[in-house]
């Protein structure tokens, strides 16, 4: 099964994404963590894309769409994938339906996670990680058990996004509700989109999934 999940920064996609990678087999496709990568790598497409991840805007369609398209084509892709903030506007959500065609591919399900902005700029504002392990953390929600050591490996090298502070958070959602919310009629009128509630508990979010790819 392929699927996108569609929602503001913060919604919980990643978090739901791996779950459904661990449940299914899915795998996740987060153009953000990619672009990440690059970034850290220091290749053409990263030098090109951190000023602009910084402010909060869209990396350019053109080079999304391709990381995608060449990531797709991956064998591990075959038994199905989980799109983690791609497509962000009409042009990228056009451009894979164009791809998926050419390669005789289908959309099964789009699955909108429903959150407020508020309650977003708590989530994300407090958010951190383990560099070594990966488990995520929160300031208020999920704290680690000893000051600066993660739960998880017990590495002291926890990390922030540099795009989680206010400023840029504000500007990714405001970013979202212009570019990204017309798809949610994109995907309506293809009669794939089904909504969760993305302010309910971890489990029952996964749980509202489930019954989605089910329904
Ligand atoms: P995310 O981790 O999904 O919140 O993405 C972090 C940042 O990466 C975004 O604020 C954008 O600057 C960039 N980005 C990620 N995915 C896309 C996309 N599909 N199109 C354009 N820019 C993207």
């Amino acid at each position: 099964m392929n699927l996108i999940l569609l929602g503001p920064p913060g919604a919980g996609k990643g978090t739901q994404a791996k779950m459904l990678q661990n449940a299914h087999g899915f795998v996740q496709l987060s153009t953000g963590d990619m672009l990440r990568a690059a970034v850290k790598a220091g290749t053409e497409v990263g030098k090109l894309a951190k000023d602009i991840m910084d402010r909060g805007d869209l990396v350019p369609d053109e080079v999304v769409v391709s990381i995608i398209d060449e990531r797709i084509d991956q064998a591990d892709c075959a038994g199905g994938f989980i799109l983690d903030g791609f497509p962000r506007n009409t042009g990228q959500a056009e451009a894979l339906d164009a791809l998926l065609d050419k390669k005789g591919m289908k959309l099964d399900r789009v699955i909108e996670m429903k959150v407020d902005d508020d309650a977003l700029v708590e989530r994300i504002t407090g958010r951190f990680s383990c560099k070594d392990c990966g488990e995520g953390f929160h300031d208020i929600y999920k704290p680690t058990q000893k000051d600066g050591v993660c739960d998880g490996c017990g590495s002291t090298n926890l990390v922030r996004r540099s795009d989680d502070n206010e400023e840029t958070v504000r500007s990714r959602l405001q970013t979202y509700h212009r570019e990204t919310e017309p798809l949610l009629p994109y995907y309506q009128d293809k009669g794939i989109l089904k909504q969760v509630d993305g302010m309910a508990s971890m489990e029952e979010v996964a749980r509202q999934i489930e019954a989605a790819l089910a329904a």
